[in-house]
């Protein structure tokens, strides 16, 4: 895509939205985790297939993400030796390699900052040196945009990233390699938020004027994530609710004011679910397979899984409830906490998947130990047994204090497990009173009426079953929100 040299440029009459919506945009994604690569969340689920849907729709896509310890670089090649990053006198020792993808999957490679055993931290603690790490990773993308992949928008996800937006403004800000490059910075948690000491920016080689109240300043820090909100050509967070909802002081983490003031170019985009991995019906990965029209499968699926966990056969005829998490207060374990032992006096059973927290990790363990038989948790990431669980529960718990998306509810939808959840964020938007049961107040006893009106419904087999095959028949693939973030990215463009 050509691009004006100059704002004066952009109002000339042949740049019209029709124009560029005629041509392939060229985007680079930048990310600290994309599927299948590198994975804690939701969001390597995002980087791992918008580029597909995007490119199924002509635009080129290219994704750029660190190379940590965990990735392998055997079936990788090198594609740029000594890539050079230097914070004044500090410079470090960046490579590049390409992983095999349908479309480049760039990984920085910088042993010394990546080469660790977590991607953010370790024992619930966060690597020190984290404000260079991601600043490194933002460099290296913009000398991948040099020379490797030259993007029309730089689309940046989380904090992780917000300093390829705040270098663009500032060092680069009259780099000719870069004229015509937009931003777009989507937010998937703004409960994470990049915080450091002010002394953070000469390390990292900023522009002391981006510490300020419409820039990265924040209380006295740095905020990384304001860097993507303040100067980002546009932002948008991955549903419509959570876009409204971090506008408020209940959701806004300290940032609402700023976001309200970027209302403008502020929007909501629901993420999609890659079909090709999860679905009942082609899912490798559990017992048997199953349709809207023959449930058969689920069955024995859900027989297995309490086989799995050791639960008695008169479990076959109750609600098995599951679990797949991170294990932290925003998903709501602290209301699960106080109204459990009250779940399970419904007769129920529970499986929990999930990491993080000791307290939850604590909390699940104590619930197996005093429920043997009735709750079993595993701590843990194993995507293998997320599938299983999918599809043996029949209810999917997400009692969420907020949740910007949430992905496990619509494959939840899909594996005919009705989600009960709290009405916030994608939550609210995936969910309806004809394929789930959703709970207002965050509270143990709204949660607990919830469970409670999902086992009444439970008893009514056909009703119960028309409820999963209408959640089984929702769409909520990448169609849409590609289509929508390909028209962000011409918005972006022509402006
Ligand atoms: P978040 O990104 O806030 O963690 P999402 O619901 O958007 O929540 O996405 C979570 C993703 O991570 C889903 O693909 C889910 O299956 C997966 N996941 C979360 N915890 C685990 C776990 N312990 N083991 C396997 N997969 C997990």
């Amino acid at each position: 895509m050509c691009h004006p040299a100059s704002p004066e440029a952009q109002s000339d009459v042949f740049l019209t939205r029709a124009w560029y919506n005629s041509l392939v945009a060229r985007v680079l994604m930048v990310s600290s985790e994309a599927a299948p690569f590198a994975k804690t969340g939701g969001l390597a689920d995002v980087v791992g297939s918008l580029p597909s849907a995007l490119r199924s729709l002509g635009d080129e896509v290219a994704v750029v993400i660190p190379r940590y310890a965990s990735i392998d670089l055997k079936t990788a090649h090198r594609v740029w030796d000594n890539l050079p990053v230097h914070f004044g006198p500090v410079s470090f020792p960046v490579s590049i390699y390409q992983a095999p993808a349908p479309y480049p999957v760039y990984l920085v490679d910088c042993p010394p900052l990546y080469d660790r055993k977590g991607f953010y931290g370790e024992s619930g603690m966060d690597y020190p040196d984290n404000h260079i790490r991601f600043a490194v990773f933002c460099r290296a993308a913009l000398g991948i945009a040099r020379v490797l992949f030259r993007p029309d928008i730089f689309h940046c996800h989380d904090w992780q990233t917000g300093l390829v937006p705040a270098y663009l403004r500032t060092a680069f800000a009259t780099d000719p390699t870069f004229f015509g490059c937009r931003t777009l910075f989507t937010i998937h948690n703004l409960g994470y938020q990049g915080l450091f000491p002010k002394a953070a920016l000469a390390e990292v080689a900023l522009d002391p004027s981006v510490y300020r109240p419409d820039g990265m300043e924040f209380f006295g820090r740095v905020s990384y994530i304001k860097a993507g909100i303040e100067f980002a050509d546009a932002v948008n967070t991955v549903s419509p609710t959570y876009a409204r909802e971090i506008q408020t002081p209940e959701y806004g983490f300290g940032l609402d004011a700023r976001l309200r003031g970027r209302a403008s170019v502020l929007t909501g985009i629901l993420n999609g679910v890659d079909y090709a991995d999860w679905n009942p019906q082609t899912d490798p990965l559990i017992p048997a397979p199953y349709s809207p029209q023959d449930l058969t499968g689920k069955a024995t699926c859900k027989r297995r899984l309490l086989e799995e966990f050791g639960f008695p056969a008169a479990a076959l005829d109750r609600p098995l409830l599951g679990i797949v998490s991170r294990f932290t207060r925003q998903k709501g374990f602290d209301i699960l906490a106080e109204v459990a032992a009250r779940i399970v006096a419904e007769d129920v059973y529970l499986v929990a998947l999930g990491t993080g927290d000791p307290e939850f990790e604590d909390f699940f363990h104590l619930m197996q130990q005093e429920h043997p038989g009735r709750i079993a948790a595993r701590i843990g990431f194993d995507s293998p047994l997320a599938h299983r669980i999918e599809a043996g529960a029949d209810i999917f718990l997400m009692p969420s204090h907020y949740e910007p998306c949430g992905l496990n509810q619509m494959y939840s939808l899909r594996y005919g497990t009705v989600p009960v959840a709290r009405a916030t964020g994608g939550l609210d938007d995936t969910i309806d009173v004809g394929t789930g049961f959703k709970f207002a107040g965050y509270s143990g006893e709204a949660l607990l009426d919830a469970v409670k009106a999902a086992v009444r419904a439970f008893a009514d087999r056909e009703n119960w079953q028309r409820m999963m095959r209408r959640g089984m028949s929702m769409d909520f693939s990448w169609k849409a929100p590609a289509a929508a973030y390909a028209e962000l990215y011409r918005r972006i463009l022509a402006r």
